[in-house]
């Protein structure tokens, strides 16, 4: 069922005696990827153009203008009707890895409308705020870090968690660690774009506010039908 912003903070001010946390997701919650995604396949177009004859399906990636980039790459062409041409298929992923999980390309993402503020209202309402991200601590701890003090996300004692390695599988992370801030008494909010985390978690722990922010996934799973679906973090008196 939708929930607004509005909606979240009405209950959080009901609970404001007792202790309670908001678990946020960083890729595709807090941050738009659109901007990481089309550098590195821009740059991609850039430094394969003279591979085959790439050259016309280069330029056209070059020139194309990503809104709301989809999670998988093939889509964002689809969506420009730029064919799959056998150079992407070949080179385009191990490229793709190598930079999105890396610390450097993260400085192209683009905090989510209204994020900020809502973040901010959490915390003055003594809400701990925790980043949860499937984001690995070695290939990207220090730019999420960073990134994250830049936009001033990590400025009131704001936790942030990475995964300690790569091969963790992110909702079993996840799951572990909501798991050990689940306590007693304490008001529980879990917050991420990716169903097949939010329906994990929901299997676990049914009793948590479990909301599932609706902009980019990968499609695997759709959100259980009892998971609240957020939009948007700007609220009705956002201008
Ligand atoms: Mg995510």
């Amino acid at each position: 069922m939708q929930i607004s912003i509005h909606d979240i903070l009405s209950l959080v001010s009901k609970h404001s005696s007792s202790e309670q946390v908001f678990i946020f997701d960083l890729d595709s919650t807090i941050y738009d990827l659109t901007r990481r995604q089309a550098k590195i396949i821009k740059e991609f177009a850039s430094n394969y153009k003279h591979e085959g004859d790439f050259l016309p399906i280069a330029e056209r990636i070059l020139q194309a203008d990503f809104q709301r980039f989809p999670f998988f790459a093939e889509n964002a062409l689809k969506e420009k009707r730029i064919p799959i041409h056998p150079v992407f298929k070949k080179y385009f992923y191990p490229f793709w890895y190598e930079r999105f999980f890396s610390n450097e390309y993260l400085y192209h993402d683009e905090l989510e409308p209204g994020v900020v503020n809502f973040v901010k209202k959490l915390v003055q309402m003594n809400v701990q705020v925790v980043y949860l991200t499937g984001r690995d601590m070695p290939r990207m701890g220090e730019g999420t870090k960073d990134k994250l003090c830049q936009d001033g996300l990590l400025q009131h004692g704001e936790q942030l968690v990475l995964k300690p390695n790569k091969d963790m599988v992110d909702r079993e992370f996840k799951l572990d660690v909501v798991l050990s801030m689940h306590e007693p008494g304490k008001k529980v909010y879990f917050l991420d774009n990716e169903a097949s985390n939010n329906n994990y978690i929901y299997t676990h722990l049914p009793d948590i506010m479990n909301i599932f922010y609706d902009s980019v996934h990968s499609e695997s799973e759709q959100p259980h039908e009892d998971l609240y679906i957020l939009s948007s973090f700007l609220s009705h008196n956002d201008s």
